[in-house]
């Protein structure tokens, strides 16, 4: 199954991403993943690309292509994937249709004000990008990783002004993907607000 997760940022792409690879067996891509593990290692790449995370800004198309090229290259990926949060403009649509057929783009519905209480509350463990929200998905200890044990934090680009920022970007640049995508007859709507597991039963069924 190769599949596309589209979306506005806190439409819980990751957290549906994460139980959603176990359901079919194939990776989680994630380029938000991908480039947090690069500044994280203090890559080269991660040195060009943390300003640009930090404000909410897209990292430019060929960056964010090239490393979504090498990665689908790799092993586990030949049998399928869940791309999530790429691609992010049509210029990275048409690359990743030159790279690969698509089975389906599963559009994650979910309006302006629970994006923004989504994302507000929203804690990630920094080593396994594991996310979680104080509210709707909160860890067995408050402020603590379930599995690892440390201490979660709150993502930079998760604070007010990069939200809204991200928020702007997602319309001007990452909608236009959805008619995109209908165009060609792959996209499936799945209504997000509902709990992770609502989501992803409703995504295995559509999927069927
Ligand atoms: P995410 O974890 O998907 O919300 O991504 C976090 C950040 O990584 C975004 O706000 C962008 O700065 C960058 N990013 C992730 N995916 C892409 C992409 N496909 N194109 C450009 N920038 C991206």
């Amino acid at each position: 199954m190769r599949l596309v997760f589209l979306g506005p940022p806190g439409a819980g792409k990751g957290t549906i991403a994460a139980k959603a690879k176990l359901v079919y067996s194939i990776p989680h891509i994630s380029t938000g993943d991908l480039f947090r593990a690069n500044i994280k290692n203090g890559t080269e790449l991660g040195r060009r690309v943390q300003a640009i995370l930090a404000a909410g800004d897209l990292v430019p198309d060929e960056v964010t292509i090239d490393m979504v090229r090498e990665r689908l290259k790799e092993e586990d990926a030949l049998k399928g994937f869940i791309l999530d949060g790429f691609p992010r403009t049509i210029a990275q649509a048409d690359a990743l249709g030159a790279m690969t057929d698509l089975d389906r783009v599963v559009n994650f519905v979910l309006d302006k004000e629970d994006i923004v209480k989504r994302l507000s509350g929203r804690r990630v463990c920094k080593s396994t990008g594991r996310t979680y929200h104080i509210l709707y998905n909160p860890p067995k200890v408050e402020g603590i990783d379930d599995e690892t044990g440390e201490a979660l934090i709150q993502r930079d680009d998760d604070k007010e002004e990069a939200i809204r920022n991200r928020l702007e970007v997602y319309e001007a640049s990452t909608a236009p993907l959805i008619a995109y995508y209908r165009d060609k007859g792959l996209l499936v709507d799945i209504d997000a607000s509902k709990s992770p597991d609502e989501v992803l039963s409703s995504m295995v069924e559509a999927l069927v």
